[in-house]
């Protein structure tokens, strides 16, 4: 089951180490960056959503170190 959560609330660099700290598949390359992040959790385990900065491919990165 999918639950929303306000990645907003979260410290504001929490959030600037998230959207910094990417791997687009497309692009083949770390740390493009991520635009219109949404966060939820699901079966326990926090995950970021958005898109690369650069092509808009959907990327899904997994908040467990945080
Ligand atoms: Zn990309």
């Amino acid at each position: 089951m999918k639950r929303d959560r306000d990645f907003s609330a979260r410290a504001p660099l929490d959030q600037a180490f998230v959207l910094q700290n990417t791997w687009c598949d497309i692009c083949q390359e770390a740390d493009i960056g991520l635009a219109n992040p949404t966060e939820y959790e699901e079966d326990g385990r926090v995950f970021v959503e958005g898109a690369c900065a650069r092509c808009g491919n959907g990327i899904v990165t997994e908040l467990s170190a945080l």
